[in-house]
């Protein structure tokens, strides 16, 4: 049987992903791997490769495919990573992550998204892919440390947590601003000391936690 959505997933690709410079050999291959549809209601089959974000369960939403990538490309995986991931939501981001490196531990403090998510997983066997229900302003501090941690809500400041639990070379990406609009921001640790780079403008949910927005 031909997959229809192969095909679509290719056309992503070309059309948001290479045209936009993603040029990370592991992230295209997650791209192009990952049934991004099953991770959307399937009223929304017919628009889930699209060139924007799309509302899940739960007032949430599943960012825009060349995002998702943006921030994949950014940790510079090379498969041998333990990954953090703050905001499971739909678990696309999880997956795609768990194509290219070791081990990805996930948080997402909405029971029916993590729910449906674990489900998502399971159906599609990608068992190195721990998800938990909590606070991920708190990290996941008995797994850590973490190579790289990718928080996919938007939030006031860094949580010092997750810095704590980033492993000595290990990157951090995550949205930084207000309620708004935020930036991208790539954090780097080297030893003690952290570096910083600005992205790209984006928009995303609330990170809602204690070291973050409190509602
Ligand atoms: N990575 C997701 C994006 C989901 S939107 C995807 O690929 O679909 C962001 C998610 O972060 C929402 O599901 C929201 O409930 C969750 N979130 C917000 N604050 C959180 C926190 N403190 N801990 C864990 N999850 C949080």
């Amino acid at each position: 049987m031909t997959d229809v959505y192969a095909t679509i997933r290719e056309r992503m690709l070309r059309e948001q992903l290479l045209a936009r410079g993603i040029d990370d050999e592991g992230t295209l291959r997650a791209m192009r791997e990952v049934p991004r549809h099953l991770f959307v209601d399937d009223a929304m089959w017919g628009r889930a490769y699209g060139d924007y974000p799309l509302p899940i369960a739960s007032g949430q939403t599943i960012s825009q495919p060349f995002i998702v990538a943006l921030m994949t490309q950014a940790l510079r995986l090379t498969g041998t990573e333990r990954v953090l991931e703050i905001g499971t939501g739909s678990g696309y981001q999880a997956a795609v992550l768990s194509r290219i490196c070791d081990k990805v531990f996930t948080v997402e403090r909405i029971h029916t998204l993590l729910a449906s998510a674990r489900k998502i997983f399971d159906k599609l066997r990608y068992y190195n892919i721990v998800a938990k229900l909590d606070d991920g302003t708190l990290g996941w501090p008995e797994n850590g440390p973490y190579d790289a941690i990718v928080v996919t809500a938007g939030g006031p400041v860094i949580p010092a947590p997750l810095i704590d639990q980033l492993a000595d070379g290990g990157r951090l990406i995550m949205p930084v601003g207000d309620q708004d609009s935020q930036i991208l921001q790539l954090l780097t640790r080297t030893g003690e000391v952290t570096e910083t780079a600005n992205l790209e403008c984006v928009r995303f949910v609330d990170l809602i936690g204690e070291h973050a927005w409190r509602r």
